[in-house]
């Protein structure tokens, strides 16, 4: 069976069906479903299972999850994700069972309700859990559905509306319904995270009416690469740079939400009890300067942000504040919850695709902190563009060698007991100069942006032909009377 991986790409790549036609990833066809019947979302536990358009049986899912030999997996049949963007994954390093990332793909057309227009959507997501793959799973086989319930919401004269001086542009609403969308998932898996579910990191990235819109909570991160520039879409919500919201709720309701435990106060050198009744340099929330003071009892607690980078932590016991889920967690020794420190709010991007020179060969990446703990915005763009420059085989198949790539560079080789990466140069294979590969779940989409507006460049002209059909029609009814 193991075979099947180390030839995944090529069997893909032999596929000969990759046809034009995008059938949905099956989790999607649940998401029609509900739409279509109107019923309230309850979250199911559903049993451990990969990204649907990965197309693994049980066994399959089982060898996936081979610690010591972390195939990398890529879907087979390219066509299941819209546009065969790119996708592939490996699992951790041992670290937990089974591969916590998740991520779902589905695209289809908004039957908006107050008009006869129907507006095509492209829609993929992300989840990077953790403590337990339950509210990750979640995540993916509901989010979507909850998006697009909240985008149906939305009246269609202001959703089509883009009239740049107006007071409210459609996209205004679309952001305002990702951001309620991720706040009812949220509460959806209140539940399942009490229960041990954990939580997860999420991001999205939404093709509707000519924009395309970059949500992210939590720590995973989505960049464009548009020719030989990148940049990212989204921010990684990590204690560190969130920084400042978290300590300033911890100083507004430090009694409630610290129970004396912590404080929510930064001290430039971490204070000491012999340091009592002298001076220190200390600072409150969204101070940028420092201020001195007195050093007393209380300022020895525990800082509610501690470390730094990657290594900062809430409370001593979380390493990102943003995403669904953690509502049972509690901070190590002291019992105290953190989940109101957490947030489900995404921050979100929203670009007009028309504003940009777009080629072929523009992407985006989205990928959990798998790769983006060893590989920087700029190798990874500089990966991707040296993947897709050639011209055969066709670009279709080059997405998901980029994506495998990607994922390779990230996970490199055991060298002994020790995942390792590439050394910096070539020539020096020591051991010891070679880098520390990532240990966690990596997982990586490569999302094409030319076809979107192809598409949607084509979408105008339909409806606008329509639109001149039916006002025509509508002029000859009278004549036709006659
Ligand atoms: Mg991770």
């Amino acid at each position: 069976m193991l075979s099947r991986f180390k030839s995944a790409l090529m069997n893909a790549v032999g596929a000969s069906e990759l046809g034009l036609q995008y059938p949905n990833d099956s989790d999607s066809d649940a998401v029609t479903d509900y739409i279509n019947s109107n019923l309230t979302i309850e979250v199911e536990t559903k049993p451990y299972s990969r990204p649907s358009f990965l197309g693994l049986t049980n066994d399959e899912t089982q060898v996936s999850a081979d610690h010591r030999v972390r195939p990398i997996i890529v879907p087979r049949d390219l066509s299941r994700l819209p546009w065969c963007a790119g996708y592939a994954e490996c699992i951790n390093a041992g670290k937990s069972t089974w591969n916590e990332d998740q991520a779902t793909a589905t695209r289809g057309d908004l039957k908006l309700p107050d008009s006869n227009t129907t507006l095509p959507y492209v829609l993929f997501s992300m989840f990077d859990g953790h403590a337990g793959y339950q509210v990750a799973l979640s995540a993916r086989l509901y989010l979507h559905r909850v998006i697009l319930e909240r985008l149906l919401a939305i009246p269609s004269s202001i959703l089509l509306n883009e009239e740049e001086d107006s007071l409210i542009k459609g996209r205004d609403l679309v952001i305002g319904a990702i951001e309620l969308a991720y706040r009812q998932m949220d509460q959806m898996v209140e539940q399942q995270a009490q229960n041990g579910g954990g939580g997860c990191t999420a991001i999205s990235i939404l093709f509707l009416n000519g924009r395309l819109y970059a949500a992210g909570a939590g720590d995973s991160r989505a960049i464009l690469v548009l020719g030989e520039s990148e940049r990212a879409l989204t921010r990684d919500h990590t204690p560190d740079s969130e920084s400042n919201r978290v300590r300033a709720l911890g100083y507004l309701k430090g009694s409630d939400l610290l129970k004396g435990h912590f404080t929510s106060l930064e001290f430039k050198k971490r204070p000491l009890q012999r340091d009592l009744g002298s001076m220190v340099l200390y600072r409150e929330p969204y101070m940028i300067g420092w201020a001195y003071k007195i050093l007393t009892h209380p300022d020895l607690r525990f800082p509610l942000i501690s470390g730094h980078g990657k290594r900062s932590r809430v409370m001593g016991t979380i390493g990102v504040t943003r995403g669904f889920g953690d509502h049972g967690l509690k901070a190590v020794n002291t019992g105290v919850s953190i989940k109101p420190f957490l947030s489900s709010q995404p921050e979100v991007q929203s670009l007009n695709l028309e504003d940009y020179n777009l080629s072929e060969r523009d992407c985006i990446i989205v990928a959990t902190d798998g790769l983006w703990d060893v590989v920087s915005d700029k190798d990874a763009a500089n990966i991707l563009r040296k993947t897709l420059a050639p011209d055969s085989p066709s670009l279709e198949y080059r997405l998901t060698m980029g994506a495998q790539e990607l994922v390779q560079a990230a996970r490199g080789r055991l060298v002994g007991r020790v995942w390792r990466g590439k050394p910096e140069n070539p020539d020096d294979n020591e051991e010891s100069a070679l880098p520390m590969a990532s240990v966690d779940d990596i997982s990586v989409m490569v999302v094409p942006l030319y076809p979107y507006l192809c598409e949607h460049r084509q979408w105008i002209k339909t409806t606008q032909q329509e639109r001149r059909y039916s006002t025509d029609g509508s002029q000859m009814q009278p004549n036709d009377a006659v």
